[in-house]
């Protein structure tokens, strides 16, 4: 990556050189053959890396021609990256965990790190960065440590489709510890195209040693019919995502169909708000004592009238409001925010009718 480098940073000195430089082959203390300067930005600061490269001062030797670096170097940046480790994680925790686009991740790091670089410099990073986590992820070694004390894997695969016409990208996921294992773009879902997937994640349950307790997925006709000859007895759910999924659409609907009925029933709103204020304005234009009140006392309403005006707000935000979903239709939020205002009232008018405050709160 060759990019121009800002001119007036203050570049922090660091430098670096082996610890014990003997040479591997004759066992003579190597020599600084040269020093090279490396320009890394880091979250803490622009740093210049002074790098002590040695080599065997004997010309006889098989390590005089080549030269060594500090190895220490690769801990704090990869070789040509014009960025330290902690900006590489930084970028690719926001952009992944926190889902920022790369022009928002861009300005932060110029605003916050004074460090500058471009977009299409950050998508680089971040495309190393999906290999490095794709890599772990898939890493042998790190999933038997995961799974050293799993006897059963419960599988799962589903099709992601990013735009409509690309191709699906079909992910295998293992439930018990929720990790992704592997995902495959395809260009369909035939029975053929699905079988290595479901082929592979045996084999690796299998290498893990690990029982598949249970497969689940939308059940599709693909999956169905490849995951009953591949794992046959193993049992096959319906993903309870997919199934919320396809339960929701009918039950909005008939919760929409509802929500309609309930604000017919609700009218006149309007009218009310109009009469109570028509009867504050009244009120208002004959003051009882010497007309000389402030404008602060005056702007409040006789006989609590303007608590009138805070229940017909409620009631319109109830009636307006769409929040909501599957889990929680907003016709059952509304029927619910709707019975809360008639306890309200009905509270108020016990009261009134000389029902005792402690008697009320207790109902
Ligand atoms: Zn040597």
């Amino acid at each position: 990556m060759a990019r121009r480098l800002p001119k007036d940073l203050a570049w922090t000195n660091v430098v670096l050189e082996i610890d014990d430089p003997v040479c591997s082959a004759c066992a003579r203390r190597m020599h600084v053959k040269k020093v090279r300067r490396r320009r890394v930005f880091t979250l803490k600061g622009p740093i210049c890396y002074v790098s002590k490269l040695m080599h065997c001062p004997d010309a006889a030797c098989a390590n005089h021609r080549g030269t060594f670096g500090p190895p220490q170097e690769l801990s704090l940046a990869m070789p040509r990256w014009l960025i330290g480790w902690d900006v590489f994680c930084w970028l690719g925790h926001r952009r992944f965990a926190r889902h920022w686009s790369v022009p928002q991740l861009r300005a932060e790091l110029l605003d916050s790190y004074k460090i500058e670089l471009s977009e299409d410099a950050i998508e680089d990073y971040l495309q190393r960065y999906q290999c490095m986590v794709a890599a772990r992820q898939q890493d042998f070694a790190l999933l038997q440590e995961e799974y050293a004390k799993t006897r059963t894997v419960v599988l799962s695969i589903d099709g992601l489709q990013p735009e409509k016409g690309h191709e699906t990208l079909y992910v295998v996921r293992e439930l018990g510890r929720e990790r992704v294992w592997f995902a495959q773009p395809l260009l369909s879902s035939a029975t053929a195209e699905i079988r290595p997937l479901i082929v592979q994640a045996k084999a690796w349950a299998e290498r893990l040693g690990c029982r598949v307790r249970l497969w689940m997925s939308d059940k599709q006709d693909a999956f169905v019919k490849t995951i009953g000859s591949v794992c046959p007895g193993v049992p096959h759910r319906y993903c309870s995502n997919h199934f919320l999924r396809d339960l929701a659409k009918p039950v909005l609907e008939l919760d929409s169909h509802a929500k309609v009925q309930m604000r017919g029933k609700i009218r006149g709103l309007r009218g009310i708000e109009r009469e109570v204020l028509q009867e504050i304005a009244a009120a208002q234009a004959s003051p009882g004592d010497d007309g000389k009140r402030p404008v602060t006392v005056a702007a409040s309403a006789p006989h609590g009238l303007d608590v009138v005006l805070d229940y017909c707000a409620a009631v319109r935000g109830i009636i307006n409001s769409s929040q909501g979903g599957p889990l929680r239709p907003p016709g059952l939020r509304m029927s619910e925010a709707l019975g809360d205002v008639r306890k309200s009232l009905q509270r108020n008018l016990r009261l009134k009718k000389g029902g005792t405050r402690k008697h009320c709160w207790t109902d």
